[in-house]
C-alpha cells in the first residue's frame, strides 16, 4: 500500500495552494467556513474556469481533461483548507455536469457542458419537498407531458444557492400511477422561466442560504430531460455518491481549525497560554487523529471512483465520520473559547473571527444535508454489513 501522490500530483497541489494564496493576498476574498456551499463569487469562479479546474474528471471530448478523482480531491481540498468561495460552479461541477457526460444526449453536451465548463451555470439542487427527504421517492411536484414540452408544478424545498441560481436541477414525477420509484425524471432548466418563483428560508445562523422553490405551470422544453423518462430515481442514487463524497464533508469548517490552533497559541488564562493546558491540547489533538482518519476514508472513495465502482457504502461512511468531526471540531472551538465563543461574528470581542459560533450552528445541518446520518447508517448495515433490509 503506497499513500504517497505522484510528483504530479504533488506539483498540481502547489499550483492550486500557489494560486489560492495569491487571490488572498490579493485581497480578492477571504477565507471562511462554508465557502464551499455559500461563497458566491462569479469572479472567482470565473477565474478557477479559465484555470481549466472546472470539470476536471470528465472526458476531453466532453471538454474536460479526464484526470482522476484523486486529482479533483487534491483540487478541492486546497478550495477547503483556504476557505475559497466557490459556491457558484461546486454543484454543477460536483455531480450535474458529471450526470449530463453520463445520461445527457449528444445536444446536451453540446449546449450545457460548455456553459458549465465557463463557469455561468449557477446551478441549485432541486430535489427535497416539505414532505420528501429521506424519503424522495415521495415527491409530489409534477413534471406532465404537453406536445414538446413538460409543465411542471409543485415545491422544493432546502434549495442551497436557491436565490443566486440560474439553473435548476429538478425531480419530479412523470407518471403518476407507476410505484412511487419507478415514475421520477431528471430535468435541468433555466430557473428566469415564467412560472418559477424563490422565497428565502433564514436558517439557524440567521443567513439566508437556501430556499423554497416554486413551479406554477413552468414549461420547460423536452430537450430538458436528462436521462431517461421514469429512470430518474435509479440515475440519482448514482449522482448521490458524487454529492456524498467530497472532501466539503470534512473540510467545510477547515479555516476554523486553524484559527482555534492560533487561538490557544496567542491567547493566555490564568497567565497561562492555552496551548498549554493539557485538556486543550488533548482536545486538539484528538481532532488531528479524527481529521487524518477522514481525509483517508476521502481518499478512498476517490480511489473507489477512479477503479469505476460506484463508491455506495464507502461514500456514506465518509460522509457521516466526516460530519461528526465537523461537529465535533466546532464544539471543541466553541468550549475552548469559553463565554466569547458564542458571540455574534459582528461582536468586537469575536474569537476567531466568528467562525466558532457561525461553525457550531451551521454544522448542525451537515449531518442533515445530503443524506441524514441515520439514513447513511442504514446504507451501511445493508451493504456493507448485509444486515436483513428493514
Ligand atoms: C444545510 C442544508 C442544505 C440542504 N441543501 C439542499 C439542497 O440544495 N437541495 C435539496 O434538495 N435538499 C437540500 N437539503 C435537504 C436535505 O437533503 C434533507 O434535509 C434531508 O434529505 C433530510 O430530509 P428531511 O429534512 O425531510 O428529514 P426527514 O427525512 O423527514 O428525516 C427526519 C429525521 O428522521 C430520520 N429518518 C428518516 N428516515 C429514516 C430511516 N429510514 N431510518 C432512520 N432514520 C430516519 C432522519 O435521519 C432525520 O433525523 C439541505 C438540508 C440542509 C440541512
Amino acid at each position: 500500500m503506497d499513500f504517497r501522490l505522484s510528483e504530479e500530483q504533488q506539483r498540481f497541489r502547489q499550483e492550486v495552494s500557489d494560486f489560492l494564496k495569491g487571490e488572498i493576498k490579493q485581497g480578492l476574498w477571504e477565507p471562511s467556513c462554508d465557502a464551499w456551499i455559500m461563497g458566491h463569487d462569479p469572479e472567482f469562479t470565473q477565474r478557477v474556469a479559465k484555470k481549466g479546474w472546472i470539470g476536471l474528471t470528465w472526458p476531453k471530448e466532453c471538454g474536460g481533461q479526464g484526470r482522476s478523482y484523486v486529482d479533483r480531491l487534491i483540487l478541492t481540498e486546497e478550495m477547503l483548507r483556504y476557505g475559497a468561495p466557490a459556491a457558484c460552479h461546486w454543484f454543477a461541477d460536483r455531480q450535474i455536469g458529471g450526470a449530463i457526460v453520463h445520461y445527457g444526449t449528444d445536444q446536451q453536451k453540446k449546449e450545457l457542458l460548455p456553459m458549465i465548463l465557463k463557469g455561468e451555470a449557477y446551478v441549485g439542487l432541486g430535489m427535497s419537498e416539505p414532505d420528501a427527504g429521506s424519503d424522495l421517492a415521495s415527491l409530489k411536484t409534477k413534471a406532465a407531458e404537453d406536445g414538446d414540452s413538460y409543465i411542471i408544478d409543485g415545491q422544493k424545498t432546502w434549495t442551497s444557492g436557491g436565490s443566486n441560481m440560474n439553473w435548476i436541477y429538478l425531480v419530479a414525477r412523470t407518471d403518476p400511477d407507476a410505484p412511487k420509484h419507478r415514475g421520477i425524471s431528471e430535468f435541468f432548466f433555466r430557473t428566469d422561466l415564467p412560472g418559477v418563483s424563490v422565497a428565502p428560508i433564514h436558517d439557524i445562523t440567521g443567513g439566508v442560504h437556501f430556499n423554497e422553490v416554486f413551479f406554477e405551470n413552468v414549461r420547460i422544453p423536452k430537450t430538458s430531460l436528462i436521462g431517461e423518462k421514469n429512470k430518474g430515481f435509479y440515475q440519482i442514487l448514482n449522482q448521490l455518491d458524487y454529492e456524498r463524497s467530497g472532501m466539503e464533508r470534512l473540510m467545510a469548517n477547515y479555516p476554523l481549525f486553524e484559527a482555534v490552533i492560533n487561538y490557544v497559541k496567542e491567547t493566555k488564562r490564568k497567565g497561562k497560554p492555552l496551548a498549554q493546558d493539557p485538556l486543550v491540547r488533548s482536545k486538539l489533538a484528538q481532532l488531528k487523529v479524527e481529521f487524518e482518519i477522514g481525509r483517508l476514508h476521502m481518499y478512498r472513495v476517490a480511489m473507489v471512483m477512479d477503479e469505476g465502482r460506484a463508491p455506495n457504502w464507502e461514500s456514506s461512511m465518509s460522509k457521516a465520520y466526516g460530519t461528526a468531526f465537523e461537529q465535533h471540531l466546532a464544539g471543541a472551538a466553541i468550549e475552548i473559547a469559553g463565554l466569547y465563543g458564542q458571540l455574534s461574528p459582528e461582536s468586537k470581542r469575536v474569537p476567531m473571527h466568528g467562525m466558532a459560533y457561525h461553525s457550531y450552528l451551521s454544522s448542525k445541518g451537515y449531518s442533515l444535508q445530503a443524506g441524514t446520518s441515520e439514513v447513511l447508517k442504514n446504507i451501511l448495515a445493508l451493504r456493507k454489513l448485509e444486515l436483513p433490509n428493514e
